[in-house]
C-alpha cells in the first residue's frame, strides 16, 4: 500500500475545504470498500479526510411519512429503525441482505451509494479497465462476465452496480442531499447514478469535494407493502445476480400503483419503468406480471456468459409481485 496522509475533520466545512484543495484527496467514511481499493492499489489517495466525527448519522421520520437518513447512518442502524421497518420494509430487507453483519455495522449509507463496482478487472491494476484507466479498454467485454450487467451497458463498460439498498431507493424516488464548494443541492436518485456511456469513470455527478449529507425518501404509502428479493450464488455475503425491489397496491383486482427496480443486472440501479407502465390497470395475475417482466427485459444486451440473467430477472419480478399480491388474486 502506498503511503498517504490522514486527517480527521471536526465539521463539514473543514472536511469539504480539505478535500477541495487537493485533487488527490478523498473523504473516508466507513471505509469498507475504499480501504480495500487503496490496499489493492486501485485508489491512490494522497490524503484521506475522515468524516466519521460529523453529526450526520440521524435517522428521522418526516411529516409526510418519509425518511431523512443521515449520510453517516450505518446500514445496520437504518435496517432496524422502527420507521424503516414499518413504512419501508423494502429498504430494511435490502440492507439486511447486503454484505455481512460486520460490514453493515461499519458501512455508511452515503458510502453505500458511492461504492465502486465489483468487476474483478477493475480491481486488478494489471487489467485494462476504462473505469479505472479511461481509454485503456474493457477486459470484461471478452472476459469472464457472468456477473456483469445486461441493462444500461455500453461498449466501454458493462460493470453491474453493486448496491442493494440503492435498488429500493431508486424505486421510491429518493433524493440525495449534498454540500460542497458550490453550496447545497438535492439530486434525484435518477440523476445520481450515471450510465457508463463513453465515460464509465464518472459514476455520479458529485464534484470533487462535494459531500453527501443525507438521503431523503418521500412518503410513499405503497411502500408499506413492499419486498426486496435477492438471488445470488450463495445465501450470504454475496452480491446479487439479480434482485428486485417491489411495492404494489391492488384495487378491485387490478394494479392501481406499482414501484419496481432491479439490482444485479444494470450498470446502475435499474428502475423498471417499462414494467411499471405495462402493469398499471392490468389484472393482478401471474400472466400480466410475466408480460410486464418480459417487456422490461426486452432491452437487455446480454453476453453468452450472463444471458441467464434475462430469465432470472424476469422470474424475480414475477416472484416479488406474486409474493406481495398473494391475498389479492
Ligand atoms: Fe472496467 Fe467496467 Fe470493463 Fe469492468 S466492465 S473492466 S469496470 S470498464
Amino acid at each position: 500500500m502506498r503511503p498517504f496522509s490522514y486527517v480527521r475533520a471536526a465539521d463539514a466545512g473543514t472536511a469539504i475545504a480539505l478535500v477541495r484543495e487537493r485533487p488527490d484527496s478523498a473523504f473516508l467514511a466507513g471505509g469498507t470498500t475504499e480501504v480495500d481499493l487503496v490496499r489493492q492499489d486501485v485508489l491512490r489517495p494522497g490524503l484521506l479526510v475522515d468524516i466519521n466525527d460529523l453529526p450526520l448519522d440521524l435517522i428521522e421520520d418526516l411529516p409526510d411519512g418519509g425518511l431523512r437518513i443521515g449520510a453517516l447512518a450505518r446500514m445496520s442502524d437504518v435496517a432496524r429503525a422502527p420507521g424503516v421497518i414499518e413504512r419501508f420494509p423494502v429498504i430494511s430487507q435490502a440492507l439486511v441482505l447486503g454484505a455481512s453483519a460486520q460490514l453493515r455495522n461499519m458501512a455508511s449509507m452515503g458510502g453505500n451509494l458511492c461504492q465502486r463496482v465489483r468487476c474483478s478487472y477493475f480491481r486488478d491494476p494489471a487489467s485494462a479497465c476504462n473505469k479505472r484507466d479511461p481509454g485503456s479498454g474493457c477486459s470484461a467485454l471478452d472476459g469472464v462476465n457472468r456477473g456483469h450487467a445486461i441493462l444500461g451497458t455500453s461498449d466501454h463498460c458493462i460493470a453491474t452496480h453493486p448496491s442493494d439498498v440503492a435498488v429500493p431507493l431508486t424505486a421510491l424516488d429518493a433524493v440525495v442531499h449534498t454540500s460542497g464548494p458550490g453550496g447545497e443541492r438535492a439530486i434525484g436518485v435518477d440523476d445520481f447514478f450515471l450510465l457508463p456511456g463513453d465515460t464509465p469513470q464518472r459514476e455520479h455527478p458529485l464534484e470533487h469535494g462535494e459531500l453527501i449529507t443525507a438521503i431523503e425518501v418521500p412518503g410513499v404509502p405503497v411502500a408499506r407493502r413492499s419486498v426486496y428479493l435477492k438471488f445470488r450464488d450463495r445465501q450470504s455475503y454475496e452480491f446479487a445476480l439479480a434482485s428486485v425491489a417491489a411495492a404494489v397496491r391492488i384495487q378491485d383486482g387490478t394494479v392501481a400503483e406499482v414501484r419496481l427496480a432491479l439490482g444485479g443486472v444494470g450498470t446502475r440501479p435499474w428502475r423498471a419503468r417499462r414494467a411499471e407502465a405495462a402493469l398499471l390497470g392490468q389484472a393482478a395475475s401471474a400472466a400480466s406480471f410475466a408480460e410486464a417482466a418480459r417487456q422490461e427485459l426486452a432491452a437487455a444486451t446480454p453476453h453468452p456468459m450472463n444471458a441467464f440473467k434475462v430469465e432470472l430477472a424476469q422470474r424475480a419480478i414475477v416472484r416479488a409481485l406474486t409474493t406481495l399480491t398473494d391475498g389479492d388474486r
